[in-house]
């Protein structure tokens, strides 16, 4: 096993390591609710290596027992913080289902058993350093847990509005979205020993407001008033955008949480040199013992293309936390790291996902967004694609061919969701996009996400009609009558969205039946994640731009009910 303090390799995660190295105290120790993967996949891993790349020494403490010291103590205190994160996914979406039960499996731990997350991670572990560490160097919070919960938020596992996860977890700094650029520049203002307040990307917690910031309604009045907690989410949500977002402040009691506007986009270089470090594309030997990490199935051989998405669905908060803009990797960066994978000896020549968010956006972008920001009042590709985005399927198409011509490459897959109306309103490229996926990159089916039938229910969720959807279907199945491949489409749905009731899933159900000629097995229940417009809409039971009153189903049997409607067997 290789172990880095310089030269990119695993970070350390035991003493023994630390011993080795001869390393007495390390700059900064991450904690994280995932086992350790060195991957561009973990979020911990990548700050990790970028920490490391400038100069930093950097250890990673992964699920440390919660009940005990004898993890979080094994490798000191840091010189400068902690870092700590719940991992890739929140801790209550990880440890519990839409339907409130409690999951078995968890795919970021060793032996795929869910027992080693703790409800709220990012919460209990800076209890647990605070518990072991007294006056510690500053605790900073980070991940998608604590970027979604950077304000009052509605809980959907307590069913009530809680307090900046800043307040609860007792943290210093959070840093939300992309955390790299934020990470570094905390790491050297704390070395230098200045203050860290003016930060981009960061939230922290002051006694007063902050000059120019916008104030946002208090905690205590959003938790009184579901009108004002509305008004606040607007504010929030229109203040993401990295060009033209304002700061935040929130009074919490008798402190604010000030919120920063976001870090600036990374440039295209700078992607680059993040997803060009080394990663060991593996497991800790030290929490590979425990058995398989299931991730890395889907994980390990990736290639990821690019951050961002402009879909800005209403359920997806994949918007709020990587930005609207689409950061795309240059070709060359992406070539090179599928030249290296070919290498790997665990390497049997597939490419489990060439792709990002939304894989068809890559290399797409608009350049109004990118100097004005993104606009207020339209979408980018709801209800139809907007003329000024630059929707050219041109750039993918020719990496997909690149890539398929690296020696040892035998099948590569494009597994993330693919918007089909781009494809379709793609006049140029589009179905010659279509046409490579169909030979080369899907494997017997392809998976979209139409989310729902129901036009009632796609414009409350941001998804554009059926019209597209029976489209790209009759383009799918004629490319594939053409090419002589049987080859199929699957369908993810959601049932019980707000807004959603029997009537609309009985609709659906035809309407798959009929037109899709199917009965969809993925179907999931609506799922109320912290930070996006649906989890608004189910909590304040409301169309949040017209006010109008909203029937949300909110009776986990009748949840169950709608999705039973468009699951069974039966074809309407
Ligand atoms: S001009 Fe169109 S593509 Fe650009 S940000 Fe506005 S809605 Fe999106």
């Amino acid at each position: 096993m290789k172990i880095a303090l310089q030269n990119p390799m695993f970070l350390p995660t035991t003493k023994e390591e630390l011993n080795k190295l001869g390393c007495k105290k390390l700059d900064v120790i991450i904690i994280s609710g995932d086992t350790y993967i060195d991957s561009s996949y973990s979020g911990a891993a990548v700050i990790g290596k970028v920490l490391l790349d400038a100069g930093y020494k950097v250890g990673i403490i992964a699920q440390p027992d919660f009940k005990s010291d004898k993890d979080i103590k094994r490798l000191g205190e840091p010189e400068l913080f902690w870092g700590v994160t719940s991992g890739c996914v929140d801790s209550m979406v990880a440890n519990f289902t839409a339907s409130k039960k409690r999951r078995r499996q968890d795919d970021f731990t060793p032996g795929g058993t869910n027992n080693k997350r703790p409800e709220r991670a990012v919460i209990i572990y800076s209890n647990l350093i605070r518990q072991y560490f007294k006056n510690t160097k500053p605790i900073v919070l980070g991940g998608i847990e604590a970027s979604l919960r950077r304000i009052a938020h509605y809980d959907y596992w307590e069913d009530k509005i809680r307090r900046s996860i800043l307040f609860d977890a007792k943290a210093d700094i959070l840093v939300y979205g992309m955390g790299e650029k934020a990470t570094l520049e905390i790491a050297q203002q704390l070395k230098d020993g200045k203050p860290f307040d003016d930060i981009r990307g960061i939230c922290y917690i002051s006694k007063s407001t902050k000059e120019g910031y916008i104030n946002l309604p208090s905690f205590h009045q959003v938790v009184e008033d579901k009108k004002k907690f509305t008004e606040m989410f607007h504010t929030f949500y229109r203040n993401n955008d990295t060009v033209t977002a304002k700061g935040l402040c929130q009074q919490h009691g008798d402190r604010y949480l000030i919120q920063n506007p976001p870090a600036h986009n990374l440039t295209q270089k700078e992607i680059d040199k993040i997803y060009n470090l080394d990663y060991e594309r593996s497991v800790h030997p030290f929490y590979k013992k425990d058995g398989k990490v299931r991730a890395m199935d889907t994980i390990q051989f990736s290639l990821t293309t690019h951050r961002g998405c402009y879909g800005e669905c209403n359920f997806c908060a994949i918007s709020v936390h990587q930005g609207t803009a689409i950061t795309s990797r240059s070709e060359e960066s992406i070539i090179r790291e599928a030249e290296n994978i070919v290498h790997d000896p665990e390497f049997k020549g597939y490419i489990q996902d060439v792709g990002g968010p939304t894989a068809n956006m890559y290399s797409t972008n608009c350049d109004k967004m990118l100097i004005h920001g993104k606009c207020v009042k339209k979408d980018c590709i709801f209800p139809t694609t907007c003329k000024n985005l630059n929707n050219n399927h041109r750039p993918q198409i020719e990496l997909l061919r690149k890539l398929r011509k690296i020696e040892g490459v035998k099948k590569m897959f494009v597994a993330s969701g693919i918007r089909y109306d781009m494809i379709i309103d793609d006049k140029e490229f589009g179905d010659e996009y279509l046409h490579e996926l169909i030979e080369h990159h899907v494997s017997g089916q392809l998976k979209i996400a139409p989310e729902h039938t129901e036009d009632k229910v796609l414009g409350l969720m941001r998804k554009q009609g059926t019209r597209y959807l029976t489209e790209f279907k009759k383009r799918f199945d004629r490319i594939n009558a053409k090419k002589k491949k049987e080859q199929f489409l699957t369908y993810y749905l959601i049932a019980a969205h707000p807004g959603c009731d029997i009537e609309d899933e009985i609709r659906m159900k035809q309407f798959v039946s009929k037109e899709l000629r199917t009965n969809p097995e993925q179907v999931q229940i609506f799922t109320p994640t912290p930070s996006t417009y649906s989890t608004l809409m189910y909590y304040t039971e409301m169309n949040p731009w017209t006010g109008e009153k909203l029937f949300v189903e909110k009776n986990i049997g009748g949840k169950e009910k709608q999705k039973r409607i468009v699951t069974s067997k039966s074809r309407l």
